[in-house]
């Protein structure tokens, strides 16, 4: 077994004591104040000097002046109820399912590691650990975006970022996925407002109908993906509310569309939403309404820069002694290491635990969802390879 799999194995205990700590301890957004104290207090134990960069926001560096490479954990839970009959199950209108809790431990690990091994360290590595992933913070700013404003890629400056997210649901325990290029997709929520004008359900002459307009530019909508995507691109724009009206016999002055476009493409969502707002104004205009288009904030797609990718694929490769699966597509679902993404060179890699067949059978954010913890050792192994391996060569 390679050096840095037996240190981390040697090490699967904590891991997984931590993890099961901050699993039944969820806390969401930016209010992460006791996650933040656990992994401070953790990162003190193991000889670093942690700082509070932002609001739930923590940054650690090891190793000496040289190139830096930075390892990325979110800590954040979800504002749901747990389902599991797991002794540790959070107790909370919180829970961990998406695994974040896993990521926050499995890189406390790797602190812990690489702190052993600072005198061999030919650079430094920087340690994130951010809030606010999944975005429900009411105000609208993910916390990559918060840490990126608090400088987490200078001082020192960053030239190469790695991080991981675990995969239940249907990638085997220990697989390692990732692909060059985009990875993951960018994520817009928009809201349209169609200002009509109400009148009697028997006289629509008297009035302008804002369902039927909204419906045109509903219909409007779904030809960009089949008339404007190129065929070989992938993206997804759905609708997912509609509302308006109360009666069956008045015609309401208002409708209200919300939806959400996924693209793998930067200059895609540029022109997306571009196009969004043009189909609303003019589609409503063309029926003598009016058309309100809002974005929320949203996030860019993940990018993995191709050589550094390639590189840590090799550096990964070699410790495992099994390949990792390249994805022939970007995934569907998104994450704001994006932010991070567009601003660094950065490999983000999945890994597998645990497949339907292996009794793993929930996906993400699903109340159910299980983790195989047996894994996690490979993960703290994965970071500080990737850690090691790229200063060595750097
Ligand atoms: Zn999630
Ligand atoms: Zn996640």
């Amino acid at each position: 077994m390679h050096q840095f799999l037996e240190e981390a194995k040697a090490l699967e205990a904590e891991i997984i004591a931590n993890r099961r700590y901050l699993h039944e301890h969820p806390e969401c957004g930016f209010d992460l104040e006791n996650t933040c104290r656990f992994v401070m207090e953790k990162l003190t134990e193991y000889g670093y000097e942690p700082k509070m960069i932002c609001r739930s926001g923590i940054a650690a560096t090891v190793g000496r002046p040289g190139k830096t490479i930075m390892l990325r954990a979110d800590m954040d839970a979800l504002p749901m109820e747990e389902e599991t009959d797991l002794p540790f199950r959070s107790k909370e209108k919180r829970a961990h399912t998406c695994g974040h809790d896993t990521h926050t431990a499995m890189l406390l690990g790797a602190a812990k590691i690489l702190k052993q091994h600072e005198a061999e360290l030919n650079g430094t590595v920087k340690l994130m650990f951010q809030p606010d992933e999944e975005g429900t913070s009411p105000t609208g700013i993910s916390g990559g975006d918060v840490m990126l404003e608090a400088g987490v890629l200078e001082n020192p400056k960053v030239d190469a970022v790695m991080s991981l997210h675990i995969m239940s649901g249907s990638y085997p325990s220990g697989s390692i996925n990732i692909r060059k290029g985009p990875m993951m997709s960018s994520s817009d929520t928009f809201e349209i407002t169609v200002q009509g004008s109400g009148t009697h359900g028997s006289q629509p002459n008297l009035g302008v109908d804002p369902i039927n307009v909204a419906v045109h530019i509903y219909e409007g909508l779904q030809n960009l993906i089949a008339r404007e995507l190129a065929p070989e691109e992938q993206a997804c724009l759905t609708v997912g509310s509609f509302q308006s009206g109360d009666a069956a016999n008045i015609i309401p002055d208002e409708a209200k569309i919300t939806g959400t476009i996924r693209t793998t493409h930067e200059n895609t969502r540029t022109a997306f939403k571009d196009r969004i707002r043009e189909i609303s104004e003019h589609c409503a205009a063309g029926f003598r309404a009016k058309a309100d288009v809002k974005f929320m904030h949203g996030i860019p797609s993940v990018y993995n820069d191709p050589k550094l990718t390639e590189e840590l694929i090799a550096y990964t490769e070699d410790m495992m002694e099994y390949p990792c699966e390249i994805l022939e597509y970007p995934m569907s679902g998104s994450d704001d290491l994006s932010v991070i993404s567009q601003n660094a060179p950065t490999a983000y890699f999945m890994l597998g635990s645990g497949t339907a067949e292996e009794g793993y059978l929930y996906p993400h954010h699903n109340p159910h969802i299980l983790f195989n913890e047996e894994v996690f050792y490979k993960g703290t192994a994965m970071y500080v390879n990737a850690a090691i391996e790229w200063l060595k060569n750097h």
